[in-house]
């Protein structure tokens, strides 16, 4: 492996492994002798490319978590929300997914299990999140706060101010 951090090969050594998704996916905790950091990956089996997304407007795409995990990235910019935190939530849904689904999933229920997970985990985010994945219903719900929510939100990220016209 290649160090994210300091770009070394092979220096790093496994400290730490588990099976996750049911055991369709091991993650593996390294530590770079080089650097002394730490760092995660996982390994998959390919299967997971043939459960399929359906879409709002019925098209169906191949099931990525890395659209999750960007989505999520996008929704936490600038908040305290660790990318390890993220990974973990990501794994939980996709985990859910497959348990739950043979074949298809429609998107909403993946924005909405996402939605879920990240209200426990940071409120802002969790608001910015569920306005563009559309997920109204959700967004209605927290309705309440919303409103001091988004004034926050505003002065945190500039650029997000059409979540609630
Ligand atoms: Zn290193």
């Amino acid at each position: 492996m290649q160090c994210p951090f300091c770009r070394e090969i092979d220096r790093d050594r496994v400290i730490d492994s588990r099976p996750t998704d049911s055991g369709r996916s091991i993650r593996r905790r390294r530590l770079c002798e080089a650097c002394k950091r730490r760092f995660t990956t996982r390994e998959r089996i390919d299967e997971t490319v043939r459960m399929s997304v359906i879409k709002k407007d019925g098209t169906r795409v191949a099931f990525d978590r890395t659209k999750m995990l960007a989505g999520l990235q996008r929704a936490c910019w600038k908040r305290p929300v660790s990318e390890d935190a993220l990974n973990r939530l990501v794994d939980e849904v996709e985990e859910l997914v497959f348990r739950e689904f043979e074949r298809e999933v429609p998107s909403s229920f993946i924005g909405r299990e996402l939605a879920k997970r990240l209200a426990g985990l940071d409120k802002v985010s969790y608001v910015r999140f569920a306005s563009v994945t559309e997920n109204f219903q959700v967004v209605e719900d927290f309705v309440e706060t919303a409103r001091q929510i988004e004034e926050r939100a505003r002065h945190e990220a500039p650029g997000q101010q059409e979540l609630f016209p």
